[in-house]
């Protein structure tokens, strides 16, 4: 089975609305293992190099202003196709579009404030992990449960 790990943000609107616990139980209930976490402040710097490819985009400004505004907490998960299955989790970026089921159908009306990043390939995964933890703050484990949860 295809192992991936896959980097998530808790942005800012997640915790000032008070969801972190409710939104990080979806990816616990999935069965996806979590190998990092952290509360910060990010720095601006920080912000622009993961949002780069959208660098002179409308929104952009918008966007590094919003992750720069509060803390937010970041996180690595592991799973079999962690970084597609934690896509299809989240659901479409519009909030109002997302169906029913997806973390942004379900807590979200909004296309900025959509409660969760995740990183959308292989390439971006890794980078994005490299961006916000350091090789020490990652740990691998086994739990007891994972022979319940993975067949192969
Ligand atoms: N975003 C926005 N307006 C848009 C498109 C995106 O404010 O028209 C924000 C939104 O918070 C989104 C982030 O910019 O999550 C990155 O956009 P992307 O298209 O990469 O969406 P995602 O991969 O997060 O679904
Ligand atoms: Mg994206």
């Amino acid at each position: 089975m295809n192992v991936e790990r896959t980097l998530i943000i808790f942005k800012p609107d997640t915790l000032q609305r008070q969801l972190v616990g409710r939104i990080l139980a979806r990816f616990e209930d999935k069965g996806l293992r979590l190998v990092g976490l952290k509360l910060q402040q990010s720095a601006r710097s920080q912000v622009e190099r993961h949002y780069e490819v959208h660098k002179g985009k409308p929104f952009y400004d918008a966007l590094v202003g919003f992750m720069t505004s509060g803390p937010v907490i970041v996180a690595v998960l592991e799973g079999p196709q962690a970084i597609d299955v934690v896509r299809n989790l989240l659901g479409p970026t519009n909030g109002r579009k997302a169906p029913p089921g997806t973390i942004r159908g379900d807590f979200g009306l909004d296309v900025q404030y959509n409660l969760v990043h995740a990183s959308d390939g292989p390439d971006t995964a890794e980078k994005e992990i490299a961006l916000f933890f350091r090789l020490d703050e990652l740990v691998s484990y086994q739990r007891v449960t994972d022979r319940w949860i993975v067949s192969e």
